[in-house]
């Protein structure tokens, strides 16, 4: 039972940190933090074992300018398995220094970049060594705590680019395959609302409600409210109300008894008060 919880302990930390660090961090720079925080994230994310922040930035990068064309690293048009996981098996492509230029001048992350394989393989096999100690099983160790928890952690993040991109609702853009889907946001930390996240992808929230399950958004707010982390972006309601209002589907409206209503319970979000706002 200590390894169950132990790995899920682990599993929490590491998606958390793709989550917070290698995405919405790195990838969409929607907040700023010390090197201190970036440090911890860097390490959790290596257990993840999911490349570097500097490759996983770059090609999700591309996947936001090119979705879905072929220029889409893990592109849904290409199939659901493509984009959950055989895009992988692909030759990798050239990092263009032209999309990445500020990562490229992290010492941080051009460090983990440079040191990719150490940098995955050290801290998992220290934590499957410690804990095969600590807790006398060491087959149990390797079976859960690393074999069992890394499939999670890959198989939970690659939902985001299939699942998240075939079964949902499409509030913001109805022009592009990435959907809303409450439940993939459980296991991926907040990330199941894709729809929005493609349509402001800068902004550090997914679920924009305060209701919405978001511990991503959680813990960048709980990091700036510590000072540690800081210019959050988000986008302001009245951007969201007319993105909302340009999507939404005219027929229906007309036949629809109460529009107003349903209008007013889509639009209710979170004020994003005192954080810098997006004006995309
Ligand atoms: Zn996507
Ligand atoms: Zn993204």
């Amino acid at each position: 039972m200590a390894m169950i919880i132990w790995s899920i302990v682990i599993f929490s930390l590491s998606e958390i940190s793709i989550t917070a660090g290698y995405h919405r961090l790195y990838s969409h720079r929607s907040f700023k933090t010390n090197p201190i925080v970036e440090f911890l994230l860097l390490f959790c994310a290596s257990l993840a074992s999911q490349r570097s922040a500097l490759r996983w930035s770059f090609e999700h990068r591309l996947h936001h300018a090119f979705v879905d064309t072929d220029r889409d690293p893990y592109s849904i048009k290409r199939g659901f398995w493509f984009a959950h996981f055989s895009w992988m098996f692909e030759d990798p492509k050239e990092i263009d220094k032209k999309m990445v230029p500020d990562l490229l001048k992290n010492k941080l992350v051009m460090f983990q970049d440079k040191h990719e394989n150490k940098c995955m393989y050290m801290p998992n096999l220290a934590i499957t060594a410690l804990l095969g100690y600590f807790l006398n099983d060491f087959i149990g160790a390797v079976v859960i705590a690393l074999g069992l928890r890394l499939f999670f952690n890959h198989h939970c993040t690659f939902f985001i680019n299939s699942l998240a991109h075939t079964v949902g609702s499409k509030p913001f853009s109805k022009k592009i395959s990435a959907v809303n889907n409450y439940l993939i946001s459980f296991p991926t930390f907040g990330e199941g609302f894709h729809n929005f996240h493609h349509a402001f992808p800068r902004d550090y929230r997914n679920g924009i409600r305060w209701w919405d399950f978001d511990p991503t958004k959680w813990l960048i707010r709980g990091l700036n409210y510590f000072g540690l982390a800081t210019e959050l972006k988000s986008t302001s309601n009245k951007v969201m109300e007319k993105r909302l209002l340009s999507e939404m589907d005219h027929t229906k409206i007309h036949h629809a008894e109460t529009p107003e209503k349903s209008y007013q319970e889509e639009a209710s979000y979170e004020e994003p008060s005192k954080e810098e706002q997006v004006t995309t």
